[in-house]
């Protein structure tokens, strides 16, 4: 039954370890979780961060490209008019009045314009939309001249960007040739635009501390740039990373690349201008946006921690909780088990003679009862013998109590071996007194079972040198239980006794039966 018990137990607690195992393996996936959706978040918002710049560097880049195409354009339709009516009228000083005043009137409607110039076959001026012309002033050196003297193409020129010879401002030229009837060269019609009206075209854009709008040609030639720097104007950067992938089947597109000027590493989007040699390229610094996400990520960072160490903490309180409870229960089935087992001494003892650990009073009694009860119910005999030391208390007071206590044993232990039969019982009676009942027995059976007792203990020659026999010897009396009259406990011991009471007066050692 314990063992069961036991086993029981330990089943008990090997699920509560599971439990708390899963509690901990609950709490260890929750906590990674957390951690690899951190992670995960942070890696992403980076992606998103540059991502997101890419496309807003692309757009700028669209945005510029038409505003810049739009500038160039406005300026050019007046050269077209400018070329057609000279190529028609000729330059002579009437049609040049007429051209200047309407050219100072487009100056005025165009904000972008620093003026309007025509120049003949050999570069002398023959028209200032602003009015003077320097004396013996000749442009047949500038770089607009020489390439429409030598190219017969009607498309515009643009050119790289110059220093005014008239104000000393940086401006950038849109040219046309002008050709004579016969197709031969006959001077240069060109518009001048302010690079600041560019500049200004960025000032609204935030391109953070070191971004940069560049407008350059195809040949890889910085017309303006923003930061502007005078000593940039006409850089070559043809050999930089943007011209690389800038194919002649490439419109426009985004990278991240090393500036070819500054050594800085950005975020570019460029686009070609529509109809004109030229390509605008809006950078922002990587390093600004790596700063952004840096900021975010600590805080999303400090929260998951915050919220990492609240569940740890949540868990191990928990983990903590569990264990104490399942040593709460350890300890409780324990005491249980001790509780048990002292319960089951304490039964024992409720029934059994400490001393002989035969069977006590109250189990006899017990015993007895029941018997008789089931006598009433079945026809067979029962018998009850009653045994009683002779001379005790004079062995007592001759040998010692304690020498008296292992003759008791002794007798106790003599008795038990012949009262082994199931449903027989022997039990100390009291004092130096013991009683038998044997079911399924008549008197014979008894008398019989009570002699070999009997025998035994005398020849077992315990030392009684107070008694008249010289060992120790014991009396008997055997009474049965009758089928006709109503028994009770008292009176069948009181049989017996009364039997027990006859073998002691007619010289003790013997078995006397009731009649
Ligand atoms: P009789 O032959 O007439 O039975 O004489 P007796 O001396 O045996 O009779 P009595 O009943 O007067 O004495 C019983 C003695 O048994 C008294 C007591 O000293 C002793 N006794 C009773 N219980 C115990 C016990 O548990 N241990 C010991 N050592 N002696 C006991
Ligand atoms: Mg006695
Ligand atoms: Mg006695």
């Amino acid at each position: 039954m314990l063992t069961r018990k036991a086993s029981v137990f330990s089943t008990d607690w090997s699920d509560a370890k599971l439990k708390v195992g899963h509690v901990v393996l609950f709490v260890a996936v929750v906590c990674i979780s957390l951690i690899a959706i951190s992670t995960w978040g942070v890696f992403n918002s980076l992606e998103y961060h540059l991502h997101d710049k890419e496309t807003e560097m692309s757009n700028l880049s669209k945005t510029l490209s038409s505003n810049i195409e739009a500038t160039l354009t406005q300026a050019d339709t007046v050269l077209i008019g400018v070329k057609e009516q000279l190529e028609a009228d000729g330059s002579d000083a009437e049609s040049l009045k007429k051209l200047e005043e309407l050219l100072k009137t487009q100056q005025k409607r165009l904000p972008q314009i620093h003026g309007f110039f025509i120049y003949d076959e050999q570069g002398r001026w023959l028209l200032n939309s602003n009015g003077i012309i320097p004396a013996g002033a000749n442009n047949s050196d500038r770089d607009y001249f020489i390439y429409h003297r030598e190219h017969t193409e009607p498309g515009p020129y643009i050119g790289p960007s110059i220093r005014s010879r008239s104000t000393n401002e940086w401006v950038m030229t849109v040219s046309r040739r002008i050709n004579h009837p016969d197709g031969s060269f006959a001077g240069v019609t060109i518009a001048t635009i302010y690079l600041n009206y560019f500049l200004s075209l960025y000032d609204g854009v935030d391109m953070g501390a070191n971004g940069l709008i560049n407008l350059a040609t195809l040949s890889g030639h910085i017309m303006v740039r923003k930061p502007f720097r005078d000593s940039d104007v006409g850089l070559n950067i043809s050999t930089g990373e943007v011209f690389a992938l800038l194919k002649p089947d490439v419109n426009s597109g985004t990278a991240t690349i090393k500036s070819f000027i500054d050594g800085v590493e950005r975020v570019i989007g460029f686009r070609r201008i529509n109809g004109y040699p030229l390509v605008v390229i809006a950078a922002f610094d990587r390093n600004e946006i790596l700063a952004d996400w840096r900021s975010e990520s600590l805080a999303s960072l400090i929260i998951s921690s915050v919220l990492l160490l609240i569940l740890s903490f949540i868990g191990y309180r928990l983990i903590k909780l569990m264990s104490q409870q399942i040593q709460a229960q350890r300890e409780l089935q324990a005491s249980q088990k001790n509780y048990i087992e002292a319960n089951k001494a304490l039964g024992l003892m409720a029934l059994e003679d400490g001393l002989t650990k035969i069977a006590n009073r109250r189990q006899f009694d017990l015993f007895i009862e029941a018997e008789i009860n089931r006598k009433k119910r079945k026809l067979d005999g029962t018998a009850l013998i009653m045994i009683d030391i002779d001379f005790f208390k004079l062995y007592n007071d001759h040998y010692g109590h304690v020498r008296g206590d292992e003759c008791l044993k002794t007798v106790a232990a003599i008795i038990k071996t012949h009262v082994n039969r199931a449903g027989d019982l022997a039990a100390r009676y009291g004092g130096e007194e013991f009683a038998i009942v044997l079911t399924n027995t008549d008197y014979v059976g008894a008398f019989l079972l009570a002699e070999k007792i009997r025998l035994e203990l005398e020849q077992n020659k315990i030392e009684h040198i107070k008694s008249p026999l010289g060992v120790v010897t014991i009396s008997i009396g055997i009474s049965t239980l009758a089928e006709e009259k109503a028994d009770t406990p008292e009176n069948v011991v009181d049989t017996a006794d009364k039997a027990l009471y006859i073998a002691k007066s007619n010289g003790r050692n013997r078995t006397i039966i009731s009649n």
